[in-house]
């Protein structure tokens, strides 16, 4: 069986641990490979080898730095068709979905070749008598990333790109679920002109995150997963003495207003809910539609289309969405569905039972679509995280304005109306990060930045944009003052510039 096992200095490392986790193929159940779990001294050895090469990275000059991003878009641009192909074979989702992964990764990729720019620290020439006053940026040293399952392309680009353009050192820990994408993006990175020991990837579990976490050396961890887990990394990563950024779990909602293009909004529900089998942090999982009549018509029209959703392996070019990433997954989104059943929502599709001809042991669910949920049932509390989409009908406006407000997660949210002054409003007063008009799936391009709010985010900086340049480095800021010197002596009192 293959084994996979860690990128450390440039090269392939096989694991010494003598543990390690089976990575499947989602749409046959079948193992694959087994990937290794680091130990600590593993993980040591990444470090050392990070701190090594890292002063002569931050030393190079950032338009040097910059050349390898824009080498490494290149080949990424060359190889996209095979890196995608990768990535679903572990990950499940279409190979056309993969693409949409890895190209969102890559446009991070391409902001950061501006990193010459970005860094540009801050001067005030006369800040007092013949003082001068700057700030620069300097690289926090050496950072970590630690990823989930379902980005394995893009959300490591979003971490180690700007961290690395700083001129840092990085330590990727992937998903023990679908490892593979992430060490060959380390393999590109080298063949793009990165001294060893700048990227290097760990494989693991809970222990490599705990060893990352209290390692001396390590200053900034960003962290991309469940909410319990964001908040567990956040809160040690914190009592280490490490910079934190953890984003988690999401309850995405879209309301839909009495004046919406029903067909636009239809459409929007089924990408955003049932793409990628709904394991996106972004998808839409509940469908607010306002007043009797809109919910009436919009579950009219989605149930069809739900019904003749195209499921299959990632080698279906046509499928519209593949199978959830584990065993453990398929049955939580089933227990869940049974929940939600049991507490009084009426279940309209039932994809429960679905079985592929000749995939019977994949890891399918077929669409669902929930009615009459209300707040209270767990289907609407938990993020399913499956091809399940719950109508919540609300009575008005503020009452639909009401529920994303008040649930836990805060991460995106969507309304479709033709109306802007409820549009204006909508975005205004909802306490939620990233927000769509008329656009289900608001993922902010490379150069905005990407964050939740509430249970979805913890920490202040966000992933990519200007944020990840701040989240990457720390700023000095020197005053100096040229060319007399202390000529007059001493002073006593608290220098102001009165
Ligand atoms: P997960 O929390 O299970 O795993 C994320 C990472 O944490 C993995 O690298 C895993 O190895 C590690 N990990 C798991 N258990 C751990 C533990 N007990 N201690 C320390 N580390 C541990 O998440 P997942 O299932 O891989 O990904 C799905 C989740 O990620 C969903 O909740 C989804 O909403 C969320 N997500 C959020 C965003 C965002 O930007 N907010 C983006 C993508 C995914």
């Amino acid at each position: 069986m293959k084994e996979i096992g860690h990128f450390i200095n440039g090269k392939h490392v096989q694991g010494t641990s003598g543990r390690t986790s089976n990575v499947y193929n989602p749409a046959t159940g079948e193992v694959q490979a087994a990937v290794a779990l680091a130990s600590d001294a593993e993980l040591r050895a990444a470090v050392e080898s990070a701190k090594a090469a890292q002063p002569k990275w931050a030393a190079t000059n950032p338009q040097r730095r910059a050349r390898v991003f824009f080498k490494f878009v290149e080949l990424l641009n060359r190889d996209l068709n095979e890196l995608a192909v990768l990535l679903s074979s572990e990950h499940g989702k279409t190979v056309e979905d993969s693409k949409g992964d890895i190209i969102r990764g890559l446009e991070v990729c391409e902001f950061v070749c501006g990193i010459p720019h970005l860094q540009k620290g801050e001067f005030t020439e006369g800040a007092g008598p013949a003082i001068d006053m700057y700030s620069i940026r300097q690289p926090v040293g050496i950072g970590a990333g630690i990823t989930p399952f379902n980005f394995p392309g893009m959300i490591p680009m979003w971490m180690f790109a700007p961290a690395i353009a700083c001129g840092n050192a990085f330590i990727l820990k992937p998903s023990e679920r679908d490892p593979s994408l992430p060490i060959r993006l380390a393999e590109l990175m080298i063949e793009a002109g990165l001294p060893a020991g700048i990227l290097n990837v760990v494989n693991g579990d809970k222990g490599a995150v705990d060893a990352i976490l209290t390692d001396p050396d390590i200053g900034a961890v960003s962290f991309v997963g469940s909410t319990p887990i964001a908040r567990y990394v956040y809160g040690t990563a914190a009592m280490n003495g490490k910079r934190a950024q953890c984003f988690g779990g999401a309850k995405n909602h879209m309301i839909i207003m009495p004046d919406a293009d029903l067909d636009q909004a239809v459409n929007a529900l089924m990408g955003a809910g049932y793409g990628s089998a709904g394991e996106r942090c972004m998808a839409v999982s509940v469908a607010v539609p306002v007043g009797e009549e809109t919910a009436n018509r919009l579950v009219e029209k989605l149930i069809p289309q739900i019904e003749s959703l195209r499921i299959g392996p990632y080698t279906d070019d046509k499928a519209d969405m593949g199978p959830l990433v584990t065993k453990e997954a398929q049955t939580r989104v089933k227990g869940l569905i049974d929940s939600g059943v049991e507490q009084g929502a009426k279940l309209l599709v039932d994809g429960r039972d679905f079985k592929l001809q000749g995939y019977e042991d994949g890891y399918f669910v077929g669409g669902c679509l929930f009615d009459h949920v209300t707040p209270d049932m767990d289907i609407y509390k938990t993020e399913i995280f499956g091809p399940v989409l719950s109508v919540v009908r609300a009575k008005n406006y503020e009452d639909a304005l009401e529920l994303p407000m008040k649930h836990e997660y805060g991460n995106g949210v969507a309304i479709y109306t033709r109306d802007g002054d409820a549009a204006r409003d909508f975005a205004s007063r909802i306490n939620i990060g990233m927000i769509g008009v008329n656009v289900p799936i608001p993922v902010p391009l490379a150069y905005h930045s990407f964050g939740g709010w509430k249970a979805s985010s913890f920490g202040d900086l966000n992933q990519h944009g200007t944020d990840s340049i701040k989240f990457w480095t720390k700023t000095k800021t020197i005053t100096s003052r040229w060319p007399s010197g202390i000529k007059s002596g001493a002073e006593f009192v608290m220098p102001t510039m009165k």
